[in-house]
Parts: structure tokens; C-alpha cells; sequence
């Protein structure tokens, strides 16, 4: 198969935009592409901190690295690194190797915050107190608030996230299964402010998780390929294979679902943006009800008395909506 752009050999099809790429010119569109969803979702950026997720996998990396390149041709940005260790035995510690690798290489301040530390438990610690719960339901909710706190914390007028369109599409398809309409409103990209919340920005939105992948080995850069042990409890992986044979079906379902849901914000911010969150009585983080929802798995799990190791319910709608690293 030839490019559709020049003589030399394809590395990739693309089904969804009917196209065949070389090395050069895939990797030019796909820094052309991160390039265009960074002028979209942060259109006349004025310069100041950005934070970056970085959690070592493919995903992080390559974010860090395009957004790197990108704001080093604005004055006035500086770029902070955070990295948040979900005290993971025999998986962080190979990510965190490599995300530690990746900032300096790229010569960015690089920020690790510990569960342990922030909230006094690990994910691995609260799987064995709540075996009934599907660990990406809290390890999500922690990881957001303290990636928040950390940006918060540095100054950070954004949050660069490293969702691709798979993680976004999945998402999408999620909370419209499950009715949950606020959420479609409240999930990353963010097109306006919530207080207490820094706004979440996506530049990898339009890269399939496969390119971003191939970019990732084609570029040369290094990351983490381990996959996290408590990923095959996400109901998240339900919608992963539902919208691969989607997608499968009918090139460009992904790009579709992130469509409906542009389209769907103005009704939801008419529908939904006057609800105001309040703060949680116990950490002060933005809340919904009384307690947020960080603060009410720890609560979960320190009153939860420890049952045997084996009683594990099976797949749940109980996850965390924003799933990135169950992809990386
Ligand atoms: S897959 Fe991600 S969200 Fe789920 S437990 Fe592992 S690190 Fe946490
Ligand atoms: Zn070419
Ligand atoms: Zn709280």
C-alpha cells in the first residue's frame, strides 16, 4: 500500500478518513492534528502554567512531548509535570521510571504526588477493603482530585489530560448508556470553568489509541507498556469492545460520538450548568452532596471490614467515568 501523499510505502490505514499514510507523513498529521485541537479547546491561550498528566504510559508521553513542542514557541507558558502514584505494586514503579525519564529528557519540572501520602491509602490497599467495587472506581476519583490539587497547587490555568478518542468516545457511550447527562457536561474537554476544578484540556481527542501508539514507537519515544493488574475489572472494557466492533462497522462511530456530544453541550449547560457543586465537609474539594466523592471511598474503605480476599463481584456499572490509564 502506497501514501496517499507520496510515493513511499504506508505505515497506517485509516478507515475513518479513507487514508494511507508513510512514516513522515503520519507522524506531520498527527502533530498537525494535536497542533489544531490545542488552538480549538484553548483558543487564545494567553500564556501562564500548564500542567500535564503524566503518567508514563504511551499516551502521557506523547502528550508531553507535543505539548512541549507546542508551547515552546509562546512566551510566557510554563509547563509543570504531574505524576500521581496510586501505590500499585509491580506497575507504577516501571511508569514512574518512565515518566521521571520523559520530563527530564524534555528538561520540564516534574511534580509525583502519592496516594499514600495525599490520602492516607493506595489503590491496592482499598481493592482488598472494597472487593465488591471495581478498583477503577476509586483509583479514578482519587487520581482526578489529586491531579487537580497538584495543578491547583502549581498555579496551572489548565490541565492537559492524555485522553485520545477512543478514551473519549468510550466515555461519550458511557454516560449516554447510562443516562448520566450531567457527566456528559462535566467530562474532559472542558469548555468552561467550575470553580475549584482547573479546566481539563485533551490535545490527543482526535488520535485514535492505535496512532497514538504507532506515533509513540515511530517517534522513538520511550514509555511504560505495562498494563495495570486491576484493569480487567473495568466495566470501561465492556465499551472498549463495543465501540472497536462499532468503529469496525462503521468507520468514524468515534469521531460521531464526539460530534454528538458537542452538539449535545448547549442543551446540557441550559439543562444542567446551573447546578452549582458545593464543598465537601471534609476536604473542602468540590462536592455534589455533603461529601465528595473521593472523601466517600475513603470513607468506604476505612470503615469496611476486610473480607476475605476471594469475594470479588463481577463486572459493574460502578467505575470511574474517566478511565485514562486503563488505556495507557
Ligand atoms: S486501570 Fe487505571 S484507574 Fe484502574 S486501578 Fe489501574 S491505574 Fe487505577
Ligand atoms: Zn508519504
Ligand atoms: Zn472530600
Amino acid at each position: 500500500m502506497r501514501c496517499d501523499r507520496c510515493e513511499l510505502e504506508a505505515v497506517v490505514d485509516q478507515p475513518y478518513r479513507q487514508a494511507h499514510l508513510c512514516k513522515s507523513h503520519f507522524l506531520a498529521s498527527v502533530e498537525g492534528r494535536v497542533r489544531r485541537e490545542l488552538h480549538r479547546q484553548l483558543p487564545g491561550f494567553p500564556g501562564g502554567t500548564v500542567a500535564v498528566a503524566l503518567s508514563g504510559g504511551k499516551d502521557s508521553v506523547v502528550t508531553l512531548e507535543l505539548a512541549s513542542r507546542y508551547f515552546s514557541r509562546r512566551p510566557g507558558v510554563r509547563l509543570v509535570a504531574i505524576t500521581v502514584d496510586e501505590g500499585i505494586a509491580d506497575y507504577r514503579t516501571a511508569s514512574l521510571r518512565a515518566a521521571a525519564a520523559c520530563a527530564e529528557r524534555l528538561e520540564i519540572e516534574h511534580r509525583i504526588v502519592r496516594s499514600e501520602d495525599a490520602l492516607g491509602t493506595t489503590t491496592d490497599a482499598a481493592a482488598l477493603e472494597l472487593p465488591m467495587l471495581a478498583p477503577c472506581s476509586f483509583c479514578g476519583v482519587w487520581r482526578r482530585q489529586l491531579l487537580n490539587q497538584s495543578a491547583r497547587d502549581v498555579g496551572a490555568d489548565v490541565l492537559l489530560l492524555g485522553f485520545n478518542l477512543d478514551d473519549l468516545a468510550q466515555t461519550v457511550l458511557m454516560n449516554l448508556a447510562r443516562g448520566e447527562l450531567p457527566r456528559l457536561l462535566r467530562m474532559a474537554p472542558h469548555t468552561r470553568r467550575q470553580p475549584g476544578l482547573i479546566p481539563r484540556a485533551a490535545p490527543l481527542a482526535a488520535i485514535p489509541e492505535r496512532e497514538v501508539y504507532l506515533y509513540a514507537r515511530l517517534a522513538a519515544l520511550q514509555f511504560d507498556h505495562s498494563e495495570c493488574p486491576h484493569a480487567t475489572r473495568a466495566a470501561r472494557n465492556e465499551f472498549r469492545e463495543v465501540l472497536w466492533r462499532l468503529e469496525d462497522a462503521i468507520p468514524g462511530t468515534r469521531q460521531a460520538l464526539l460530534r454528538t456530544r458537542e452538539r449535545l453541550l448547549p442543551l446540557l449547560e441550559t439543562a444542567y450548568g446551573g447546578t452549582r457543586a458545593g464543598v465537601c465537609s471534609e476536604c473542602g474539594e468540590p462536592a455534589t452532596g455533603t461529601l465528595c466523592r473521593a472523601c466517600s471511598y475513603r470513607t468506604r474503605a476505612r470503615t469496611a471490614t476486610r473480607p476475605a480476599a476471594t469475594a470479588r463481584a463481577p463486572r459493574g456499572f460502578e467505575h470511574s467515568l474517566e478511565v485514562g490509564d486503563s488505556a495507557e
